[in-house]
């Protein structure tokens, strides 16, 4: 097994096997790997487009009893600094949305024992009748395992319940590394294993939902367990076809119990071209600037990436661990056309839905993300207290609403 030979596999659109992977991650230059991923790109993506989409990344709340070790976003129960969203309140977001050309929000959020599945059914249902075409890209795989343990229903009739009350699609987050290794020194391996992840994702797709795959890297895995979880996902994807995407992006250590430091953008570019290579299966691959910052997610487009990811106009999980970068539509468009791409808008099917908004009518510049509340509103939403809570601390605040 030579680099050369491995090149050529890929060159020829062959499906390498995991020594050939790993064997080209650990000991190709970086160069050799853009061009390899730039080749499949090109292969699935031949008319040079990089889509976009417009969308809000919302965060209905930051309290978490799963108290993951690299999450500096979530708060502890009967934290002051906790909160929960009200319906009032994310109708506004979606509206600042709409305004500016969005076309759904991703929601998700901590696993708040206080927020029973009926606060979700209801909240999908108003957003759907009050926005009937507007989609819901919501509730990542742990989510969805939370609500089945907090409700003592199976995930399938979960989803079915979420999926009739407005459910679009479900985002691939938390899946951090699918190895259950790296998952318990994580701290995360309670919300999800790696059978638990991959198995709610199983069940949204035969229930005719597309979803996304993510990994987060760079904490304490192996080159092998990064590969593994690439492989892992292609399994799937054999099986189901249901993922429409991936993304991958880099630890964000900033407050974090777990600190350490941040991986490298060369790494970022040889990870996702890695991951190009070995999702052959999957069509679309995100660049991460939100991570990476625009110029990285601008260089993604030459290691595997067709897709610039969301304008998302809020964003508070990353930012919690020390980056906040910002592009509004206009900066992401100049960002792909400057790299000889043309930008188009899509759905999250990844349908095309057209050219950019801004030049098609005004819309305001957006030099800064929103966040998911004003620093230190801590307000409980009225509709709340119709609720049942389950913690002291949530029941208190069901009775002394401020
Ligand atoms: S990553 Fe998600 S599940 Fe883990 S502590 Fe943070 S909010 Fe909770």
């Amino acid at each position: 097994m030579t680099i050369q030979s491995i090149a050529d596999k890929v060159t020829s659109g062959a499906r390498l096997d995991r020594d050939e992977a790993l064997h080209l991650y650990r000991h190709a230059p970086t160069a050799l790997l853009g061009r390899l991923a730039d080749t499949v790109r090109e292969r699935k993506h031949p008319d040079r487009i990089v889509s976009y989409i417009i969308d809000r990344n919302v965060n209905y709340t930051n309290v978490c009893v799963a108290r993951c070790n690299f999450c500096a976003f979530y708060r502890p129960i009967g934290s002051p600094e906790g909160y929960v969203l009200g319906f009032d309140e994310l109708f506004r977001k979606i509206d600042e949305t709409i305004a500016v050309g969005g076309v759904q929000l991703l929601l998700q959020g901590g696993h708040n024992p206080d927020l029973p599945l009926s606060w979700y059914e209801d909240l999908f249902r108003a957003i759907k009748d009050r926005y009937p075409s507007f989609k819901l890209h919501a509730l990542s795989p742990p989510e969805v395992i939370h609500l089945s343990r907090l409700s003592q229903l199976p995930v399938p009739q979960v989803l079915e319940r979420l999926i009739a009350a407005g459910l679009d699609s479900v985002p691939g987050g938390g899946a951090e590394i699918l190895v259950d290794r790296v998952r318990t020194l994580l701290h995360c391996v309670g919300k999800a294993t790696a059978d638990e992840w991959l198995d709610v994702m199983r069940h949204a797709h035969r229930a005719g939902l597309r979803t996304t795959a993510t990994m987060m890297y760079g904490t304490v895995e192996t080159d092998e367990e990064r590969l593994e979880h690439l492989l892992r996902l292609r399994a799937l994807q054999d099986e189901t076809g249901g993922f429409t995407a991936f993304i991958t992006w880099s630890y964000q250590p900033d407050h974090t119990e777990l600190a350490g430091t941040e991986a490298t953008g060369i790494d970022y570019l040889r990870t996702l071209a890695l991951a190009r290579i070995v999702l052959d299966n999957f069509d679309n691959l995100q660049a991460s600037w939100v991570t990476q910052g625009g110029k990285v997610g601008q260089l993604s487009l030459a290691f595997g990436a067709n897709d610039m990811g969301s304008v998302m106009i809020e964003e508070n999980v990353v930012r919690a661990a020390g980056a906040s970068y910002c592009m509004d539509e206009v900066e992401i468009v100049r960002n792909i056309e400057d790299a000889g791409f043309s930008a188009k808008r899509r759905n999250m099917h990844y349908e095309l839905l057209g050219d950019p908004i801004f030049r098609e009518r005004d819309v305001p510049r957006m030099l800064e993300l929103a966040t998911a509340r004003e620093s230190g509103d801590v307000s409980v939403p009225e509709e709340l207290l119709k609720y049942p809570a389950r913690s002291r601390a949530g029941k208190h605040l069901r009775i002394i609403p401020n």
